[in-house]
């Protein structure tokens, strides 16, 4: 198969010693990166590789997303002004209303508009699965292997219902047991652990106040001995943090430990109310955090303390989380929403442009575990890259292209390569077709809506 050259861009390789090449090339042959250096790429060292010019682009590792609910892109624009119990409250209904053929055209809207905002890794949360809804894990991975994104399917869950003193209504939980099962089931019918994985799956039991302690408990047991990794979310409220108070006596962070949710092959989306004692806690087991600055925006949360975290060593990647609580959906314009957030909260030097480009890639390849395979360019790694135009109107002339992602507006993405293919070529999907996906983004809302 001829090689694929990236030449004459801005090469931003995220690599551990952050090498920036002002004038550089990536080649790329099957699935991986064969070479990435300074200067022109020796194009004859190549015969008959396809040749992409990126003078005026700037090429980064594709952005990876560590916390979504794709199911969620039907239902944007519901309890605008809430705080999280009470969107949530709202929303279950909708949401347990949900099927596999809905899920799927919501996550393809999704995924469509993660893939033109650069994003190569969707990492998604399912964790409503109301009776008879078929096969919605599938439908998940399926739509991602249309679009040509690199996926991390969690099969999430939630067993605790408002008569047991928890947060969603009955009728949205199932029991524990048959939770564990379609667990382990969606692990065995869809998780591939090889080098060039296109769809990973974890378990991820939903929330500290909608799950029991009993599944949390058997949940990371089952998840360890299938060699999968954990997900969840917490510390993301204030309200949150009184339940567990309240209910086991200890904060989120020592109740998710007490469980057994600390621990390197865990990741967490949100940790707005982590103490020093608690980032301490994760950085010392490895647990891993997703950073979802437009959504905590969005519900009033809070900002998380991420200089405090990436100080400690802590893995830390960047979310756009479900749409219904971050409409946008873009994970290209989610590195300027963290520098802002983060330097609101702990001032001008609290994330540099570079950290939140870091935060987007390597930063994510760490919280789910791929940090061998993407995250970086760099020799060997799999073929995960964006390439954006700052040429244009909006950042010709810019001193520092990498600002161009961390503080100006996000770039028009030139091309989307994921596992050495093209995804996304001058902006838009090169496998599906995107008026297609808003019609089908459009019906499904309308039926979700009429089922209410
Ligand atoms: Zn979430």
């Amino acid at each position: 198969m001829p090689a694929l050259i990236i030449d004459n861009a801005y090469i931003a390789t995220v690599n551990s010693r952050g090498v920036e090449h002002p004038i550089g090339h990536v080649v790329i042959e099957g699935t991986r990166i064969v070479a990435v250096g300074a200067g022109r790429a020796p194009q004859a060292d190549y015969p008959g590789a396809a040749v992409i010019n990126a003078t005026g682009k700037l090429v980064t590792p594709g952005l990876i997303n560590t916390h979504h609910h794709l199911y969620q892109w039907l239902t944007r624009g519901f309890a605008q002004d809430s705080i999280l119990f009470d969107w949530l409250v709202a929303l279950y209904p909708a949401w347990s209303r949900i099927d596999a053929d809905l899920t799927g055209a919501g996550a393809a809207g999704a995924m469509a508009v993660l893939a033109r905002s650069g994003c190569s890794t969707v990492a998604d949360h399912h964790y409503i699965f109301p009776q008879g809804s078929g096969d919605i894990v599938g439908s998940i991975v399926h739509e991602a292997a249309s679009l040509g994104v690199r996926l991390h399917a969690t099969r999430g869950s939630m067993d605790l219902g408002r008569s047991q003193g928890g947060l969603p209504p009955d009728f949205a939980v199932e029991t524990t047991g048959a939770a564990l099962q379609a667990s382990a089931d969606a692990v065995a019918a869809h998780h591939d652990p090889s080098f060039d994985s296109m769809a990973q799956v974890a378990i991820a039991p939903c929330s500290p106040f909608s799950v029991t302690s009993e599944l949390l408990r058997e949940a990371a047991i089952l998840g360890r001995d299938l060699g999968v990794r954990l997900h969840t979310h917490g510390s993301e409220t204030v309200e949150e943090d009184a339940f567990c108070r309240e209910r086991f006596g200890m904060s989120p962070t020592d109740y998710l430990q007490d469980v057994g949710w600390l621990g390197d092959d865990v990741w967490m989306a949100h940790c707005v109310h982590l103490d020093p004692d608690a980032i301490a806690k994760f950085a010392a087991t490895g647990t891993g955090v997703a950073h979802c600055p437009s959504s905590n925006g969005r519900l009033g949360a809070g900002i998380a303390p991420v200089r405090d975290m990436l100080r400690a060593n802590v893995a830390v990647g960047l979310g756009v989380d479900g749409a219904a609580s971050n409409e946008s959906g873009q994970l290209g314009t989610e590195i300027r929403q963290a520098v802002l957030m983060n330097r609101l909260r702990d001032g001008a030097d609290a994330m540099s442009a570079r950290d939140g480009l870091y935060v987007a890639t390597m930063g994510g390849a760490r919280v789910l575990g791929r940090q061998d395979q993407i995250g970086s360019l760099e020799v060997g790694k799999l073929a995960d890259i964006a390439v954006w135009d700052v040429s244009g109107v909006e950042h010709a002339g810019i001193a520092d292209p990498v600002a161009s992602l961390g503080l100006a507006g996000m770039p028009p993405l030139t091309a989307l390569i994921v596992n050495g293919q093209m995804t996304v070529s001058d902006g838009h999907l090169t496998r599906a077709d995107e008026h297609q996906i808003a019609r089908r983004v459009e019906a499904a809302s309308a039926e979700l809506a009429a089922r209410l």
